[in-house]
């Protein structure tokens, strides 16, 4: 079998303007590495029913890992709860990278729903902590290859590449 298989990309990193405020987070860097390869475009926040613009969300009492676990929260920043949101969305995303093939994720960081290493840490002062967002601790428990977006330009999902 030839051709590379399609990785799944967060939506705001291909130019789509599915972020919190409307906007994309567009990575001209990150679309040159997938210059020839597949890709599934998503955006979990959006899958799991949030509209765009939204206020802005982050993890309360933890990362996307204890979330799973019961432990932690999603709010937004007028205290409103939208754990459930979040979790439909990650479940839509995992869904959606089986459906189409994907082998790996390229999930954009910070995002309480895509980060991979780095998430804001529920205060909305700014401030980050260490840990996985939402969705990507959902792909991660599945045992899917998750970079964040930095990560797979600097190489790190090289091997993913190769043809199937
Ligand atoms: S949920 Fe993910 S894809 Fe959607 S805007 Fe946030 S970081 Fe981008």
């Amino acid at each position: 079998m030839t051709g590379f298989a399609p990785v799944l990309v967060s939506a705001c990193l291909l130019g789509e303007k599915c972020r919190y405020d409307g906007q994309g987070s567009s990575c001209p860097l990150l679309l040159e590495k997938l210059r020839g390869r597949p890709v599934i475009a998503a955006c979990p926040e959006q899958l799991g029913g949030l509209g765009t613009p939204r206020k802005p969300a982050e993890i309360s009492g933890g990362d996307g890992k204890a979330v799973w676990a019961g432990k932690a929260l999603v709010k937004n920043a007028c205290g409103e709860e939208l754990t459930e949101f979040f979790r439909e969305g990650a479940e839509k995303t995992w869904r959606l990278l089986s459906e189409t093939g994907c082998t790996a994720a390229i999930l954009k960081e910070r995002s309480p729903s895509c980060g991979k290493n780095l998430i804001y840490d529920g205060t909305f002062q700014k401030r980050l902590r260490p840990g996985p967002g939402v969705t990507t601790a959902l792909l991660l428990k599945k045992g899917i290859p998750v970079y964040s977006e930095t990560e797979w330009i600097s190489g790190k999902g090289d091997w993913h590449c190769h043809e199937k």
